[in-house]
């Protein structure tokens, strides 16, 4: 018989709703799909939902290569409004909701060569990244189809889903899987960088069956779209993952325009920690660090950004981090080897080599990268701890403090004083010492002996508190029933 802990995600789902199984690449055949994918058509423009959209057209960009791949219409203010007129909630029952959720799954699953291919084109993904993505993309399908048909609730009405270039597929997909299976409409704006995986993923829903005015594609600016989303009063909820200056800005216009009470749901940015002391196992730590701090080139709000190690094992943890990062290959995404790709744009390439330039001084690592595209050092910086970190800097940076024994109480304290909460990581042996320190922090996710990155959709629900955001948790119970109207029981006269 299997170990509890080997079974978890598919228990959970239950047995008729597995986690997606991910792509075998020693099959040949997958392998000569994912090959194909390289060459993957992109379109010429990128096609949308609204007829005769107006606004400015924007170039579609290869961060690994700076060549322009597509174009795309940016919404103006007024085909914003139309999108907002035409939008009808989706009323079927909740079971031919779900039902259409699932087809949705597996045609998500079935198209994976291109959406593979987009990924890395347009996202800068590597293979494995590309194929975690998918997964959780489908996951979500699968697990809100299931929430949503087994409690359901009635619809709030037209909900913004705005999100965000990290997870082009999965987050996006995410939310409107969850505020669809509640019966709204959604009107989707995707980041800018990422609208040709979006759409993709909007055909994908439509082939499915969901009706064109319950979920229409709105590629835009924050500044037009997302305001247009976010101060219209026909719109009844808006969910929202990005900065937290941008989800402060969101909930300042829904607090002038729109009717008290619409919910915010945001997943904003993280200043995540992990604390190793003397008694971890240094190989499973540095292995664990890596993949938090490197893995998507530290493009996840999950990311390892502060790493605090005992002071005794510091010397040998420290210089055990440098040989790993000696080994990660950073280059083509599409290159089964390589383990850092580039970032979104040149704009992020810029401010986070600027850091580093800046904080020059505190370097204990820096690897080398490929001269063209937007490529940044994979990079260790020393710090005192983590109130030395300005902000948080979204890619492929590592800070290392060392504390002292007698001094781990301070080292919670200090990271709870930022105000951030998603997600943290501990490595130790000691078992008091796990309950102690989860019991302290404050985060919304918390992983012991193992990396802080990778949510799994329906066994690790995922979302902070205090500035890394509102909840309810994505991937968890919860989730689902934020989408829907508040109703009070109906009581006997
Ligand atoms: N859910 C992702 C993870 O656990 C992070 C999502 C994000 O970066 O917004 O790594």
């Amino acid at each position: 018989k299997a170990p509890a802990s080997l079974l978890a995600p598919a228990a959970l789902f239950g047995a008729s709703r597995p986690n997606s199984t991910g792509f075998d690449i020693s099959d040949e055949q997958t392998l000569a799909r994912i090959n194909a994918a390289r060459d993957v058509a992109m379109p010429d423009v990128v096609p949308l939902t609204v007829s005769q959209p107006s606004g400015s057209v924007q170039d579609v960009v290869n961060p690994a290569t700076g060549e322009k791949i597509s174009t795309v219409m940016m919404a103006d203010a007024d085909t914003a409004a139309r999108a907002i007129d035409d939008a009808r909630p989706w009323d079927a029952p909740a079971a031919e909701r779900a039902a259409v959720l699932r087809r949705a799954a597996d045609l998500y699953e079935e198209n994976f060569g291109p959406i593979f291919g987009i990924l890395a084109k347009e996202a800068g993904k590597t293979l494995a990244d590309a194929v975690a993505e998918l997964r959780e993309a489908v996951d979500f399908l699968r697990y809100y189809a299931a929430e949503g048909e087994t409690n359901p609730g009635s619809a709030r009405g037209i909900i913004g889903a705005i999100s965000p270039w990290n997870f082009p597929l999965a987050i996006f997909t995410g939310q409107i899987a969850a505020a669809l299976m509640a019966g709204n409409a959604v009107i989707a704006k995707p980041a800018e960088a990422t609208p040709i995986i979006a759409a993709l993923g909007v055909r994908l829903l439509h082939q499915a069956g969901v009706p064109v005015p319950a979920l229409q594609l709105l590629p835009g600016r924050g500044s037009v779209v997302g305001s247009a989303l976010t101060a219209d009063p026909r719109v009844k909820g808006v969910v929202f993952t990005g900065s937290t200056a941008t989800a402060q800005t969101i909930a300042k216009n829904m607090a002038e325009a729109l009717t008290p009470g619409t919910p915010l749901i945001a997943e904003t940015g993280g200043l995540n920690a992990m604390i190793v002391d003397s008694t971890a196992l240094p190989e499973q730590a540095v292995r664990d660090i890596v993949n938090g701090a490197f893995r998507s080139a530290g493009q996840r709000c999950s990311a390892l950004r502060c790493l605090y190690v005992q002071e005794d094992i510091a010397p040998h943890v420290i210089e055990m981090i440098k040989g790993a990062m000696d080994e990660l290959v950073v280059g083509d995404p599409w290159d089964l080897a390589t383990d850092v790709g580039p970032v979104i744009d040149t704009g992020a390439q810029g401010d986070i080599a600027g850091y580093i330039a800046t904080n020059g001084n505190r370097v204990i690592h820096k690897l080398p990268v490929p001269a063209q595209g937007t490529f940044v050092p994979p990079t260790m910086l020393r710090v005192t701890g983590i109130a030395d970190l300005e902000r948080e800097v979204f890619g492929p940076v590592l800070h290392v403090a060392t504390f002292k024994g007698n001094q781990l109480d301070r080292v919670v304290a200090d990271i709870n004083a930022r105000g951030f909460g998603l997600t943290f990581g501990l490595h130790t042996r000691i078992d008091s010492r796990v309950q102690e320190v989860s019991d302290a922090i404050h985060v919304g996710n918390i992983y012991v002996n193992r990396n802080q990155i990778g949510a799994v959709v329906g066994s690790q629900p995922f979302g902070g508190e205090g500035l890394s955001g509102t909840g309810p948790k994505a991937g968890g119970p919860r989730y689902v029933p934020r989408f829907f109207a508040p109703q009070a029981p109906a009581t006997a006269g």
